[in-house]
């Protein structure tokens, strides 16, 4: 198992092309809130083909998206599509389970499009009716000049260490869930160390030093950029964890591990460095 969004070379590519597509066979991206339209063939699932949609209206919209394995890629900008037709809605957390790897990745990849431009129909200063540029992904107002980037969040996460022993915390949100990192979104006029001492001490109560940047990682499901670090704290200190993020939190040995994410996302990934004795 890989870390999700690294793909070999050429199978996907999120730059944006100004093309007036689809064509009839051109794949499409139809979202219903979160569900993606998936076509069930034999090999598993695949993104319809345009000529395979059902109840299309005339003047449907549509926006590139990127390119899979070659082919362009479009997202359908109206209201939601009919299944049917071997058609079916799946939910985004398909992708843990999805293969090949690029076609999970394109998925989540076209959710955190699909949501930013249904959410963006409009300025937000003026209200004129949003156009799409020609020349880059980006919307803009023809009401006051106003030009939009899709947002991304930028995010800490943090392997916060003591010696041979790694701290990780399970969620309240997750009871009986899977132990994991410290994270948390980077505040305004906040740096991303700063950010890691004060998630760090609000989550779990601990002073954190020697703070190093270890990998980053896209993540599309919360339209974040989650930059992933290594920390040091004392094992003397006493744990706090918050009660309300944080239900407990405790220091582990790497050959003791309790049971945590998978290496499909950045905090799989740090662990797994953990173990493997490259962070400390
Ligand atoms: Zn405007």
């Amino acid at each position: 198992m890989n870390v999700i969004h690294e793909l070999g070379p050429g199978l996907f590519d999120a730059s944006f092309r100004h093309l007036s597509g689809p064509g009839p066979v051109d794949r499409v991206l139809c979202f219903d809130r979160n569900n993606l339209l998936w076509k069930i063939v034999e090999e598993g699932l695949a993104l319809p083909r345009c000529h395979e949609l059902m109840g299309l209206p005339e003047e449907a919209e549509f926006i590139f998206a990127f390119t899979l394995c070659d082919e362009p890629c479009y997202l359908y900008l109206g209201l939601p599509l009919p299944e049917g037709n071997g058609l079916k809605y799946r939910d985004p957390y398909l992708f843990r389970s999805l293969q090949p790897a690029e076609l999970a990745w394109a998925s989540l990849l076209g959710l955190q499009l699909s949501a930013w431009y249904a959410h963006h129909r409009r300025c937000g200063m003026c209200g004129s009716v949003l156009a799409h540029m020609e020349d880059e992904r980006a919307l803009y107002c023809p009401g006051c000049e106003a030009v939009l980037y899709p947002q991304i969040a930028p995010a800490v996460i943090v392997a916060v260490t003591s010696g041979q022993k790694i701290l990780l915390a399970r969620s309240s949100a997750r009871p009986g869930g899977w132990y994991s990192l410290i994270s948390g979104y980077v505040d305004i006029g906040e740096t991303l160390e700063a950010a890691v001492v004060r998630e760090v001490q609000e989550e779990v109560g601990l002073s954190v030093h020697g703070i190093r940047y270890v990998v980053s990682q896209p993540w599309p499901l919360s339209a974040s950029l989650m930059v992933g670090f290594v920390a040091e704290a004392s094992e003397d200190q006493e744990i706090r964890v918050d009660g309300n993020e944080i239900a407990e939190a405790a220091w582990f040995t790497r050959d003791r591990l309790p049971d945590h994410p998978p290496l499909l996302g950045i905090a799989g990934e740090l662990i797994e460095r953990f173990r493997n004795g490259e962070l400390c």
